[in-house]
């Protein structure tokens, strides 16, 4: 993701309250209540600029999505697209997603995506990727039992790592693809990494894996 500093971020989104989270640690346990309803509740980790998360809002408006990004200067395009198109499913959080357990009671997110992640493709490295055994424990903390990861990106190097990590780790796999663009699922919304890529003709992977109940 290309950054580009944007010091004006922070107070614009600050200013769009009913969809920036500034405070997600006074929401732990409390984002049924946050969204006024009972729907379950999807995160994304690393969302970019939210084509995918407000794709999946779109298309399911009975679930709630929370879009996970790093940075600010990032994550203020979803803001942006939200206040154009507001959707009441829809909240933002700019946190580290190794703090997931300080914003999210046990079991309280039902499924979490990951798209098109960074690859960091050293292996000295491998602790930042978004599979490594440290981020799952992490995900296994604020999904419920036997809780699912949806997974897609266009590295193979990643996708070969992620499969082990996520073996190793304990996890099946429900639903493995090599190239996801090949009778592509009519319900598939494509991030903007999945269309980049894939207009480069590179393959796209994707995997649903769970964890043992
Ligand atoms: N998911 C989008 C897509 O498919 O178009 C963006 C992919 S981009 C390569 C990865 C994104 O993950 C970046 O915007 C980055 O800032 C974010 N990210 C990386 N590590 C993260 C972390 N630990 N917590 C939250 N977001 C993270």
């Amino acid at each position: 993701m290309r950054l580009r500093h944007k010091p004006w971020a922070k107070e614009y989104m600050e200013a769009q309250e009913h969809v920036f989270i500034t405070h997600p640690e006074t929401l732990k346990g409390n984002w049924k209540a946050e969204f006024k309803n009972d729907n379950p509740l999807f995160i994304e980790v690393g969302s970019g600029k939210g084509q995918f998360v407000l794709g999946m809002a779109q298309q399911f408006p009975d679930v709630n999505f929370i879009a996970i990004e790093l940075f600010e200067s990032v994550a203020v395009s979803i803001v942006q697209k939200l206040v154009e198109t507001p959707m009441s499913n829809v909240r933002v959080l700019t946190v580290d997603a190794k703090q997931l357990v300080d914003y999210f009671e046990a079991g309280e997110v039902d499924r979490v995506y990951l798209n098109f992640s960074d690859p960091w493709p050293k292996t000295r490295h491998a602790k930042r990727r978004l599979t490594y055994k440290t981020f799952l424990a992490t995900y296994e903390a604020v999904l419920p039992r036997g809780g699912e990861i949806h997974f897609k990106t266009d590295n193979r190097g990643l996708f070969e790592y992620s499969l082990e990590s996520m073996s190793q780790y304990g996890m099946y796999f429900t639903d493995i693809s090599l190239d996801l663009h090949v009778n592509e699922p009519a319900d598939n919304v494509r991030t903007e990494y999945e269309e980049r890529f894939s207009a480069l003709g590179q393959p796209i992977y994707r995997m649903e894996a769970a964890f043992r109940p």
